[in-house]
């Protein structure tokens, strides 16, 4: 039995990690915390394997810190870490075991939409990315988007049509050379299409993500995951494929 405690509880991610871990029979939620509790004392005194933290960035380095210093591992799930910060919490958490998992996205679909779309791009290079969010969304294009344009790129995807024109606004902004379209509606939670464009044929792959539980899988996959992988791994592909 893994036995897990819930950093960030009452909040969206953290209350539906709750009810992914009770779920499961192999994981037993010990504890659950939130702000204002003493984060360090409550994985000492619960006994904790890992602990998942959903909280907000603006706190997730010192959280992810106590944790990776602590006898449990980490399954992070909070955004905002700089390089840098990773530099750090690789070199605290080296050896550790059970280790500490930080995964910008635990959408298991989004994760081989990029994996499919760098196989894709290695035989249909001219691609473009549209990415459909709901409008409170902050940020635009989404950091999915604009990491899928990177993997692409890195495998010679580019964009079909020249630039240099007063109409390029139309025609998406370039993200690694990639052009990404934006849109944000009501009635959509998170989405994404990378269209691929070749002689007298096209493919497109597509993400959907409906509501907060896609995550899930990818949380439990997280939580078994670190307890047999010492240190830290950034981003939960590398749980999912073997290269
Ligand atoms: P939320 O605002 O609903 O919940 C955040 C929770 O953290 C709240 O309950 C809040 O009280 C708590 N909190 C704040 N400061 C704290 C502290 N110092 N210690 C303990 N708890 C604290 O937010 P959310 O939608 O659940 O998202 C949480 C984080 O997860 C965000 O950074 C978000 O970007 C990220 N997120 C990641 C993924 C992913 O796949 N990795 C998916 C969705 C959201």
């Amino acid at each position: 039995m893994i036995r897990v405690l819930i950093n960030g509880y009452k909040g969206k991610m953290g209350s539906e990690s709750v009810l992914a871990v009770e779920k499961e029979s192999d994981l037993e939620l010990v504890d659950r915390t939130d702000q204002g509790d003493d984060l360090k004392a409550r994985i000492e005194s619960s006994k904790v394997d890992v602990v998942v933290d959903f909280t907000e960035p603006s706190c997730a380095m010192n959280n992810t810190k106590i944790i990776a210093e602590s006898n449990a591992g980490g399954v992070i799930g909070t955004t905002g870490f700089q390089q840098s910060e990773l530099d750090e919490l690789r070199n605290v958490c080296a050896n550790k075991s059970p280790g500490l998992l930080i995964a910008p996205n635990f959408s298991i679909s989004a994760i081989l939409l990029m994996k499919l779309s760098v196989i894709a791009s290695q035989h249909m290079p001219d691609v473009e990315i549209i990415e459909l969010h709901h409008p409170k969304k902050k940020d635009a294009p989404s950091g999915t988007a604009v990491k899928t344009a990177e993997l692409i790129s890195e495998s010679q995807g580019k964009a079909t049509v020249p630039r240099g024109t007063s109409d390029d606004r139309a025609l998406g902004e370039l993200h690694f050379g990639i052009p990404v379209h934006s849109v944000r509606l009501p009635g959509f939670l998170a989405h994404q299409e990378v269209i691929f464009g070749g002689e007298g044929q096209s493919l497109s792959i597509r993400q959907d993500s409906y509501n907060r539980t896609c995550f899930m899988p990818g949380v439990v996959l997280g939580i078994r995951k670190v307890m047999e992988n010492p240190g830290l791994t950034y981003g939960l592909e590398h749980f999912l494929f073997n290269d």
